[in-house]
């Protein structure tokens, strides 16, 4: 199979729908992206890149971030997180605050954003500077040194994140975070706001398709705590569309509001697409149908 025309042929297929689905406008500084790209990378655990579309077009990761986040704060401090954050499927908004408040302060899981905000407070209180941490991994793996969050994005999110600062602050009422609230956000918008093209969000995951091992073999993680991870992609990835996202798609993944969407194929390969559009759960609409065409062409799923 020839994966670079298998990836021109879902362009091409989704040419006519290229451009639907509603920016995220609640974070001003991504209001202004222009709807109509699509970019597709898949980055093959043999070192192979097979690309179509803006492959090279820089998007704001946003909540892709969290998987990043999520694997160095086990890698710090190994399984410890889960004291803190279980691992069930929301079935709500990502964005949710009723289950935090009935559930004691204990996020359903890391990829929701209360969840997200706990793995961030651990990850910067273990090694002193989350974003230090987690910019030295992405530019490592991406290959590219310059890879940095957006500023203009970080501070937009913050001027308006009426929501995450209470939710920040409900986590600290349970006593749920160790660092301070200010210091929490402020990670958390970076993390979110890191500008990252297709080919450097699939090479930077890669670990996740080599059970835990970096492109030069290096370990960091288990290959239990690699699949570990993948298994909360596949039930808590795309949020309260992730039953309809294993149903046609068949991949563990995360997604984020820039449009995003980052999949896994154990032993195999990464992939990352991005079309900034969204559907009703935050999850990129043409972004969503490129992975089903992806998986229903190769025959390529966990299943
Ligand atoms: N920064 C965004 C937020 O906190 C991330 C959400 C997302 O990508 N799903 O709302």
């Amino acid at each position: 199979m020839d994966l670079d025309v298998v990836l021109d042929q879902i362009h091409a297929e989704l040419q006519p729908v290229i451009g639907s689905g509603k920016v995220a406008d609640y974070i001003p500084g991504l209001a202004d992206v222009d709807p109509r790209q699509f970019g597709m990378v898949v980055a093959m655990n043999n070192g192979d890149v097979h690309a179509t579309g803006d492959a090279d077009t820089a998007f704001s990761v946003q909540s892709i971030s969290k998987v990043l986040s999520l694997a160095l704060t086990i890698e710090h401090s190994d399984d410890e997180i889960w004291r803190s954050v279980s691992r069930e499927p929301s079935g709500n908004p990502f964005n949710s605050l009723l289950h935090l408040d009935q559930e004691g302060g204990r996020p359903r899981n890391p990829f929701i954003n209360a969840g997200a905000l706990v793995v961030t407070d651990r990850l910067h209180h273990m090694t002193g500077d989350a974003s230090a941490a987690m910019r030295d991994f992405v530019r490592r793996e991406s290959g590219n040194d310059l890879v940095d969050g957006d500023p203009a994005v970080a501070r937009s999110e913050a001027e308006k994140g009426h929501r995450i600062a209470a939710m920040a602050h409900l986590l600290a009422s349970y006593d749920n975070l160790v660092c301070s609230v200010e210091d929490v956000l402020e990670q958390y918008f970076w993390q979110c706001s890191l500008s990252m093209t297709c080919r450097e969000v699939a090479l930077a995951a890669g670990l996740l398709a080599r059970n835990g091992a970096r492109a030069d073999g290096t370990r960091v993680l288990t290959t239990s705590q690699s699949k570990r991870i993948n298994a909360v992609m596949l039930t808590c990835g795309t949020y309260d569309a992730a039953g309809e996202f294993a149903f046609r798609v068949g991949l563990p993944a995360k997604s984020g509001v820039g449009g995003g969407i980052l999949a896994v194929i154990p032993d195999v390969c990464t992939i990352c697409v991005w079309s900034p559009g969204l559907g009703p759960s935050g999850n990129s609409a043409v972004g969503m149908a490129a992975l089903d065409s992806f998986t229903t062409r190769t025959g390529w799923s966990i299943f």
